[in-house]
């Protein structure tokens, strides 16, 4: 059973590549960020709580993501394994983690920060079947997306302002995290500053 994390930045790629490791792995994606942005359209008690909080580019608190984490791992798609996508993000969440499931392997996607603007102020995802696109680096196509759908949306908090107080987050308080994850043996280390296709090669190699 594999239990994957996708560790990054804001913008490195983690969706992207979790969409294109689900064919060939089989595993689910988790999105905590997808996670949380259902229960803020859902105006639920845990979206009501973190909305703020993601409208400013900071880290939700550490207990709500650890509750939604430990519901959303009981579910039956989750017992083989999983890929976690935006999760942990701090340090007691990765030792809340541990008391869940055994980790197999950290991919952590480097890019650079002077990349991280261009790249969330780009992004968008279709509206129908949620595939991450970006207006530069990855357009739609003229046919539309694969799912046959022309609809693109936007994330509220995908703007140079908010960007700022995101990366500063990952700086503070997620970065630290690859010090955790190498004292393990786990981390896996993966140049994000290149071509989709080529990063996903290496992630699917440094599975086997
Ligand atoms: P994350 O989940 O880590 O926040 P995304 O997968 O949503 O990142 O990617 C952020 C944006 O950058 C999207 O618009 C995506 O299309 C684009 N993107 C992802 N990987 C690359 C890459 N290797 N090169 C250029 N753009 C990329
Ligand atoms: P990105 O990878 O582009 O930063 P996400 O979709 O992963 O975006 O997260 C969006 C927002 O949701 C974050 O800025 C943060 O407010 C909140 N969030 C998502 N995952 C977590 C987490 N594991 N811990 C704390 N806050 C989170």
């Amino acid at each position: 059973m594999l239990n994957i994390v996708l560790f990054g930045p804001p913008g490195a790629g983690k969706g992207t590549q979790a969409q294109r490791m689900m064919d060939a792995t089989g595993l689910p994606q988790v999105s905590t960020g997808d996670m949380l942005r259902a229960a803020v359209k859902a105006q639920s008690d845990v979206g009501l709580e973190a909305k703020n909080y993601m409208d400013a580019g900071a880290l939700v608190p550490d207990q709500v993501i650890i509750d939604l984490i430990k519901d959303r791992m009981k579910e039956d798609d989750a017992k083989g394994g999983v890929m976690f996508d935006g999760f942990p993000r701090t340090v007691p969440q990765a030792e809340a983690l541990a008391e869940i499931v055994d980790v197999s392997i950290v991919l952590a996607i480097d890019v650079p920060d002077e990349r991280i603007v261009e790249r969330i102020c780009g992004r968008f995802s279709c509206g129908n079947c949620g595939a991450v696109y970006h207006d530069s680096f990855n357009p739609l196509p003229e046919t539309g997306c694969t799912c046959g759908a022309f609809s693109e949306k936007r994330r509220a908090d995908d703007t140079e302002q908010t960007v700022v107080a995101r990366l500063d987050a990952y700086h503070q308080q997620t970065a630290p995290l690859a010090d955790f994850y190498q004292a393990s043996g786990l981390l896996h280390r993966i140049d994000g500053d290149r071509d989709i296709d080529l990063i996903t090669a290496d992630m699917l190699n440094a599975l086997n």
